[in-house]
């Protein structure tokens, strides 16, 4: 039972000890009200106690709205009075802002998991796989100077600013004791990493891997630029280093790229993915792309698909432009109808669809690995998933193992597509 404390006439709870506490905020529409309920009810079958969103919780999750700039920032500004209530807890977003804003929120720090609309029944094995101690995600660089034309991130964060490196590795080294066995090092421009301390990503990463118990290291979102045979070579040498990429295109079209001041050209990106596929047996490149940036004709839309077409990436995740105020973009001219967008991200959500199948089926038959770490029951029965080092996930039956080791077995015979 709580403990239950009367201060100043107000009801103050308490935890007691190894019960778990939730807070729940709802923004935005009926739906969304509907779900926070569903998420309540989910979180106390999970054996959360609710709690109201103004005291310390273990737990806080934003079910977030973007149907205005206002409704975005109410959305950020209850995440961040989440993380001040309690430094420690999980914050987690959910919901419409996640889906617009999804590649910033983990990264820039403003929560610890993000589910959009899609995903929200998945809240549970989410904050499972964090209590379970598998995966740490570090910040190890803040701030921009890249100037999209369609993101704010510069002018909010400012100029790239590199965490100390020893600093980072001590973290690293403490997660580590305390069970964790992958880490991802992300940042709001990753790439930037060393350029303000003259270190570099390469060598950081090198020396997260030599730290005890480090068995994984991933990487957050980087440039294509970034991608050089020497960065390559380096990489691969490297027995943890997961070869997962996340490689930002946004447009396959070099004029829109123009316009949106990306500074690569397809053909550049192009050059990168094979650079990668020359060093990495079929290596994981993921991308972001933006749908209907303003200006975006269909002939340069044509242009981003059969780009997408030719070169088969694991993963698209489809972001339909979404104007910002303040930003450059949200000026120009030739903004693009809302059923346009929806239209061209069908199409390559349609793409991405059949290209993460083939690429999740070429390991059928092959002997992988995969890290322990939710328990799904399909058919009766209970499974462990988790991921390969290219990120594809797996399942294994969970009799007799344990979340955060490690299972090795033939793809489609001991290691299950589900
Ligand atoms: S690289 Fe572009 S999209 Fe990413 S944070 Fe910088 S300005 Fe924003």
């Amino acid at each position: 039972m709580p403990i239950v404390h009367k201060n100043n006439g107000k009801v103050k709870f308490e935890k007691t000890a190894g019960e778990k506490t939730a807070a729940l905020h709802n923004l935005g529409c009926k739906v969304n009200a509907y779900e926070t309920e569903a998420l309540r009810e989910l979180l106390e079958a999970e054996g959360y106690r609710i709690v109201p969103f103004t005291e310390a919780a273990d737990v806080y999750v934003v079910n977030t709205c973007t149907v205005t700039n206002i409704a975005d920032k109410k959305s950020r500004q209850m995440l961040r009075r989440a993380r001040k209530l309690n430094p420690d807890a999980q914050i987690v977003a959910v919901g419409c802002y996640v889906d617009t804003a999804k590649s910033d929120l983990v990264e820039s720090g403003i929560c610890d998991i993000a589910i959009g609309n899609e995903d929200k029944n998945k809240l549970i094995g989410m904050l499972r796989s964090p209590a379970m101690h598998t995966r740490a995600f570090l910040k190890v660089q803040d701030g921009c100077e890249m100037f999209c034309a369609y993101c704010l991130i510069p002018y909010a964060r400012g100029k790239s600013k590199s965490r100390d490196r020893e600093e980072i590795l001590e973290e690293v080294a403490g997660l580590a004791r305390n069970g964790f066995q992958e880490f991802v090092l992300t940042g709001i421009h990753l790439s930037s990493y060393g350029k303000d301390t003259g270190d570099t990503l390469l060598s950081l990463v090198e020396a997260v891997d030599r730290i005890d118990g480090v068995k994984r290291i991933r990487l957050g979102s980087l440039e294509p630029r970034i991608i050089t045979e020497a960065f390559c070579r380096g990489l691969s040498g490297i027995q943890s280093f997961c070869p997962h990429f996340h490689l930002s295109l946004q447009s396959g079209c070099i004029s829109t790229l123009q316009r949106m001041n990306r500074h690569y050209t397809p053909e550049e990106y192009r050059a990168s993915c094979e650079l990668l596929r020359s060093f990495f047996t079929h290596p994981a490149i993921t991308t972001d792309v933006i749908t209907g940036f303003p200006g975006e004709t269909e002939e340069e839309f044509a242009e981003t698909v059969s780009f997408l077409k030719d070169l088969s990436l694991y993963e698209i995740h489809v972001f339909p432009y979404s104007r910002r105020s303040g930003t450059r973009a949200a000026k120009m001219e030739g903004q693009v109808p809302e059923e346009t967008k929806k239209a061209r991200s069908a199409v390559l959500l349609e793409l991405t669809g059949r290209q993460a199948e083939a690429f999740r089926e070429y390991y059928r038959g092959k002997e992988e690995e995969i890290l322990l770490e939710e328990c799904e029951v399909h058919d009766g029965i209970r499974y462990f998933t988790g991921y390969t080092k290219e990120y594809v996930k797996l399942a294994v039956a969970a009799e007799g193992r344990e979340a955060n080791t490690f299972a090795r077995g033939i793809v489609g015979e001991e290691l299950l597509y589900l």
